[in-house]
């Protein structure tokens, strides 16, 4: 080989080495730029890590510090807590699942002051039976060992209840225990001897004022009767020495003796009433009354007042409510007699309307009855407006100065109202009136009888003429309730005006401005139409007396109660309902008098008694004694009996057992009512179980003998005369 080929040959392996060389070297850096990048990569990641652990380092220093602020805490806590324990005067203390004694404070160990062993780790047993060994628990005539199961068996249960004990010195320790969720138990041993002993002293000074109630009610009871007795001889009396000849000055004084006694009387009923309520005395009676009839019965009463001041009383008895319930009629009447009574007293001009409505649950038999009595009256400002149902409350002296009154009719109503299970209320504004409501549930007294009036088929249209308004609205909405059309207008004018061919019957208002409801029947008459008018009545008497009274169908006399609107209706034609067959025959004239026998030992209440029947067209006997009373019974055959309670010889109660004995097997019971000074509950209801039906107490008052006597007329006797007068 040449040189030159050798070089060459030498020149391109050291090129050769030479790139090789530059490539490794690429390479060895690129390996270390890598190495570079991985190197800095850990340290990061170090340097994180490190951080990290430094962080949780901190942490565990933390948690630490924490840790120890919270068992001082809970140290704290706890010695805070056993502070508090430890200064509470009652016992406490807490028992393991198996009833060891985990800790007890200072006075629930201090009843076992002596007994060292009485400590934590003692078991529940035994300390029941140090508590009986040792005579620390008064357990009464109880045997101990008796005692123990009976507190053993409380503590074993789930939820022990609470239990009284007495200890050794009297003191007494109400022991609450409370079972926790693993079975430990917290005992409570509340020292309660401060609230026994004052629930004692209550007690004991409720029974000896229970005791001075009931001295108070008998002595309220015999004054009742020692006033009583002479007043019956003053109000009689003073009635009787009007009905002789007087000049003006004198009757003035009699009438005056007679008020100032009734008020009086008045008085002394309402602060019994109300002694009785307040001392639990009170009875009520359950007996079937007629509401409606009650209600009219009472506006009869204050008529004259109402009429005196040109007050209007109106009743609005729902048309389709029963009439019939079972209640005390006495003390609804009572209360209906406040009510009504107030309305009038504080109205001087417009109305009192007392308003019946009730919701009917047919299968329990009941009425849930809603009864208000509204007036135009004075009202009642709103801030006494509760005050005045409290005792001896009215609106304020200088108003109550010009009333007459003694403050205690409301609180009675009220406690009356609710011994029935109702609730009373009012509500009033000043100067536009108020109106009083109380509601009740009562049984019908027969449930069994539906409501079937019917208006004859022929009346279609009817046409109210009436200047009042409230009165319109009432009738409006009776007869619309009936089932017609029914329109209405103010004065006998307008009615002329609408007198349409439709119209089938005219309801009238005796008395209008211009043209009143006689000269409307004998205008509608001239006008050639033959439409039935009825007439209302503030004063039936007069309108049966005015000439024109034939142009007129039937007269009733204001307010109307519902039987006699009905009865009144029914004669304009037959029903659907009727046949001729069914028509009652025309009543024959009943041909005798009445015969009352009346028993009264003394002599001026016999005078009394005779003068105020004396006009009623009745037959009256007098007996002076049970024996003369039960020999007239069979010798006058009386349609009725009058019976004084205390006579001498034989008294009231055993005459009228006497009178019961010997209507035995002949189906006969004549009504005897009882004549009583007694007002006192017992009294009365001695007297009704002795077999009289009934009874009066004295003073005895004219219209109340007169209801017994109508009341009690057979079929067969003429009805006494003041009835039939005050009917008109
Ligand atoms: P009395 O009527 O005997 O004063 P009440 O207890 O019946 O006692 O009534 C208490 C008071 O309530 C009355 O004095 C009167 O001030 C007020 N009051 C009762 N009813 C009415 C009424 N209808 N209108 C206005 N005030 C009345």
């Amino acid at each position: 080989m040449s040189l030159a080929n050798k070089l060459a040959q030498e020149r391109r392996a050291r090129l050769a080495a030479e790139r090789l060389l530059e490539q490794k070297q690429a390479e060895l850096q690129a390996a270390n730029r890598k190495l570079d990048k991985h190197a800095q990569a850990l340290s990061e990641e170090i340097n994180e890590t490190r951080a990290e652990v430094q962080t949780v380092r901190d942490e565990n220093a933390r948690v630490k510090s924490d840790l120890t602020i919270a068992n001082q805490k809970i140290e704290i806590a706890e010695r805070r807590l056993w502070h508090s324990i430890e200064t509470i005067q009652d016992g406490f203390a807490f028992f393991d699942a198996d009833s060891r004694m985990i800790a007890a404070n200072k006075a629930w160990l201090a009843v076992f002051d002596q007994l060292e062993d009485v400590k934590p780790g003692i078991s529940y047993v035994e300390i029941l039976q140090y508590a009986t060994e040792e005579g620390i628990i008064d357990i009464a005539d109880h045997a101990p060992a008796e005692w123990r199961e009976t507190m053993l068996d409380r503590w074993q249960s789930p939820v022990p209840e609470p239990e009284i004990i007495r200890l050794w010195n009297g003191a007494y320790v109400k022991l609450i225990d409370q079972r926790g969720h693993g079975g430990d138990v917290v005992s409570l041993a509340l020292d309660i001897t401060d609230t026994i002993r004052y629930e004692q002293n209550l007690k004991s000074a409720r029974h000896r004022a229970e005791a001075a109630n009931r001295a108070k009610s008998s002595f309220l009871a015999n004054m009742s009767h020692e006033i009583r007795t002479p007043m019956n001889g003053v109000v009689g009396m003073a009635e009787l020495l009007k009905d002789t000849e007087l000049d003006e000055e004198q009757l003035l004084y009699a009438n005056t003796i007679k008020n100032s006694a009734e008020a009086l009387l008045v008085i002394i009923n309402d602060v019994l009433d109300y002694s009785k309520i307040e001392a639990e005395k009170l009875v009520l009676h359950e007996d079937p009354f007629d509401l409606e009839r009650c209600i009219h019965e009472l506006i009869m009463l204050l008529q004259a007042n109402a009429r005196d001041k040109g007050v209007d009383l109106l009743v609005d008895y729902d048309l389709f409510l029963p009439t019939l319930f079972i209640g005390d009629p006495g003390r609804i009447r009572q209360v209906m007699t406040n009510l009504m009574g107030n309305a009038v007293k504080f109205t001087e001009t417009g109305h009192v309307l007392v308003r019946v409505v009730g919701m009917l649950n047919e299968t329990a038999g009941t009425v849930k009855l809603h009864v208000t009595i509204e007036d135009s009256g004075i009202g009642i400002p709103p801030d006494k407006v509760e005050h005045i149902f409290g005792e001896f409350n009215q609106v304020d002296d200088e108003t109550n100065r010009r009333f007459e009154g003694t403050g205690l009719g409301l609180a009675i109503s009220e406690k009356l109202i609710r011994m029935m299970g109702g609730e009373i209320w009012v509500e009033s504004e000043q100067g536009q009136g108020s109106t009083f409501g109380f509601s009740l549930c009562l049984p019908l007294a027969d449930p069994a009888v539906p409501f079937d009036f019917r208006l004859p088929d022929r009346i279609r249209s009817v046409l109210i003429v009436e200047p009042q308004d409230v009165t319109r609205a009432i009738l409006l909405r009776q007869f619309a309730a009936l089932g017609v059309t029914v329109r209405a207008c103010e004065t006998g004018q307008a009615a002329l005006d609408m007198l349409g061919p439709e119209l089938d019957l005219v309801i009238a208002d005796h008395s209008m401005a211009e043209m009143d409801g006689v000269e409307l029947a004998e205008a509608i008459h001239e006008a050639g139409r033959d439409v039935p008018v009825i007439l209302l009545s503030a004063n039936s008497a007069t309108a049966e007396r005015d000439p024109g009274r034939r142009y007129v169908h039937a007269v009733l006399q204001k307010p109307v109660p519902r039987g006699a609107l009905f009865a009144a209706l029914e004669t304009l034609g037959p029903t659907r309902a009727d046949s001729p067959s069914d028509k009652p025959p025309e009543a024959a004239k009943p041909p005798r008098p009445m015969r009352v026998l009346a028993a009264e030992d003394n002599k001026t209440n016999r005078l009394v008694f005779t003068k105020m029947l004396k006009d009623l067209d009745i037959e009256i006997e007098l007996a002076e004694n049970g024996y003369e009373a039960v020999a007239g019974f069979t010798s006058f055959r009386p349609d009725l009996i009058f019976m004084d309670i205390s006579m001498p010889e034989m008294d009231g109660k055993e005459a009228t057992a006497r009178i019961r004995q010997l209507e035995e097997g002949c189906d006969a019971h004549i009504p005897i009512v009882a004549m009583t000074a007694h007002a006192m509950d017992g009294d009365n209801e001695d007297i009704l179980a002795a077999g009289l039906d009934y009874y009066l107490t004295k003073p005895l008052r004219r219209e109340a003998l007169i209801e017994r006597i109508t009341a009690a007329c057979p079929k067969e006797a003429r009805p006494p005369l003041q009835t039939v007068q005050a009917a008109e």
